[in-house]
């Protein structure tokens, strides 16, 4: 096991969840990167291991990042493990993993248990295509664009939230998202008291208005139902075509047909110049 970083992740609350893989990956590496070393030692002890361990953390990583990397590349193998699940996902470890690939390390990634999967894939949402979108942004303005941006998404949204922070998240998607969405809150996975609630963002704000919110939750919320193409719609578009076809330029072909069949003329210009990229 020589120079390489190994991605190992750990049980999001069922100790029974360390693979036998990743037990012998912690086994059998020079040394640990974890991100809380009081947190990592229990379950070295429950594993029976001892293990020389190195703190990796947003707070250390640009230090801590280069100096991981230089042991890697002196031959030494190193197991990057985070407090729960796994590492990079939402966790420090994104950017020891981009140093390595930028710096031509191996980096190898053990499936596990990951708080994004486990949620997804119980939600009763369709899964075939989703987005993950983490932690919302704290910063007003930004955490506004991003809810804006997903109004309209079609996909699947999953969401990670701390629990004093789930009643504001929960107003903020009602009022992007409406609060007739469909909503799975994903609540305490893998553990004992581990629910899924399936209802809308408006009954989850209700809800979580009369109740404090507790323990760690994962919220999936349904993608908004794909936009009807309206006869019109249809329309200004073969019409915006058409222009194009006899060489008018799309700015304008858009614009024209727009007019002629009172639809946006932004939206019309956005669908003639993908469908022209297609
Ligand atoms: N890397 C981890 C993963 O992918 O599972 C996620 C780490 S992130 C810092 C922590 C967030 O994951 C929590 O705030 C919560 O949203 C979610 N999470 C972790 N464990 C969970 C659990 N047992 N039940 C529900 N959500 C969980």
């Amino acid at each position: 096991m020589a120079g390489k970083l190994y991605l190992v992740p750990t049980p999001i609350g069922n100790l029974g969840d360390i693979s036998r893989r990743a037990a012998e990956t912690l086994e059998r590496a020079d040394f640990i990167a974890a991100e809380d070393t009081r947190v990592t030692v229990k379950l070295l002890n429950h594993l029976g291991l001892k293990k020389p361990m190195t703190a990796y953390h947003r707070h250390n990583c640009e230090t801590a990042g280069p100096a991981i990397l230089r042991r890697i590349e002196a031959g030494e193998s190193c197991a990057l493990v985070t407090d729960a699940g796994t590492p990079a996902i939402s966790d420090p470890g994104e950017d020891l993993v981009a140093l390595c690939a930028a710096c031509g390390v191996p980096v190898e990634s053990v499936p596990g248990p990951c708080a994004l999967t486990v949620a997804l894939s119980v939600s009763g949402l369709p899964t075939s295509r989703f987005t993950f979108e983490g932690f919302l942004p704290l910063n007003k303005k930004n955490r506004k664009a991003r809810l804006e941006g997903l109004a309209a998404e079609e996909r699947t949204m999953v969401f990670y939230e701390a629990p004093h922070k789930l009643r504001a998240t929960l107003g903020d998607l009602a009022e992007a998202l409406g609060p007739d969405r469909p909503l799975a809150v994903c609540r305490e996975l893998t553990k004992l008291h581990e629910e899924v609630l399936r209802l809308t963002v408006g009954e989850a704000v209700e809800l979580y208005s009369a109740q404090e919110p507790r323990g760690e939750f994962v919220l999936v919320a349904a993608g908004c139902p794909p936009r009807q193409e309206t006869a019109d719609e249809g329309g200004a578009l073969a019409r915006a075509e058409q222009l194009r076809r006899e060489g008018m330029p799309l700015k304008a072909a858009a614009a024209q047909a727009a007019a002629e069949f009172g639809v946006k003329k932004r939206w019309l210009y956005n669908l003639v110049a993908e469908r022209g990229e297609e």
